[in-house]
């Protein structure tokens, strides 16, 4: 039957060597069989530049993609709050196909809504003002204008920054909001919804102006025991979507 696989927020790093071959084991075989794999943000750690494709790791995770998308398996990208800066050079060395976010597909028969999920968090204002500028074109210009090893360095302890905020904010500021989720919906005439970023893997019911809408939260890839891991994907063919473990 045909269908597509969707992941989001792997997080990989050369620093994970577990998570990473379960990511390779994932595309050498799930993925195979896929019609299309989505992935939907957050691939990498975090992604300073194209120019880092030259970087070892890099190079073979982009290899793997590049095996999928040759053995006729479509390949679409989307950026999450960590990789934005992965450019077409990046999409065209593993011969995938960049989305925008959000973009509604048809999905074997559903209208579907693929977002990352980060512009969904609207009750964290402090986060969103931070989005708005580094998705700025001319910011990021600035930005990869800057040697790889500065921008990494800027980069890492932006992210420490980040997880010692995680720390103090409420849990529920960093979940997307009902109030945007059903904005969003309602705008593209009340499709499905698929997004990861959250870290909170669920299947929701959404009544919105009368109309019964799903959304779907994909798994985060932790690189954890093995008894804990939780990463997985999400399968969806005509007849409807499911979570699975890797
Ligand atoms: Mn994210």
């Amino acid at each position: 039957m045909p269908h597509s696989l969707f992941i989001s927020d792997l997080h990989l790093c050369a620093r994970r060597p577990r998570l990473t071959t379960r990511f390779l084991h994932f595309l050498e075989h799930d993925a195979r069989h896929a019609d299309a794999l989505y992935i939907l943000g957050d691939l990498f750690e975090y992604w300073a530049g194209d120019d880092d494709l030259d970087d070892a790791y890099n190079r073979d995770i982009v290899s793997a993609l590049r095996r999928l998308s040759e053995s006729d398996v479509r390949l679409y990208l989307m950026h999450g709050n960590r990789d934005f800066l992965m450019g077409e050079r990046f999409a065209a060395a593993c011969g995938g196909t960049w989305l925008t976010d959000p973009t509604l597909v048809d999905l074997h028969g559903t209208p579907t809504l693929l977002s990352h999920g980060d512009a969904l968090c609207t009750a964290d204002a402090e986060y969103q003002a931070f989005r708005l500028q580094v998705r700025n074109p001319a910011w990021q210009r600035d930005f990869l204008a800057q040697p790889l090893a500065e921008r990494k360095r800027l980069i890492e302890a932006l992210r420490e920054r980040s997880e010692e905020q995680k720390q103090v904010k409420s849990y529920d500021i960093m979940d997307v909001t009902t109030q945007a989720v059903e904005q969003l919906l309602r705008a593209h005439g009340c499709p499905r919804l698929i997004h990861g970023h959250t870290h909170r893997p669920n299947h929701h019911r959404h009544m919105v102006d009368g109309h019964a809408c799903e959304r779907w939260v994909l798994p985060n890839w932790e690189e954890m025991q093995a008894e804990n891991f939780h990463g997985g994907y999400l399968r969806c063919d005509p007849h409807g979507c499911a979570r699975h473990r890797v």
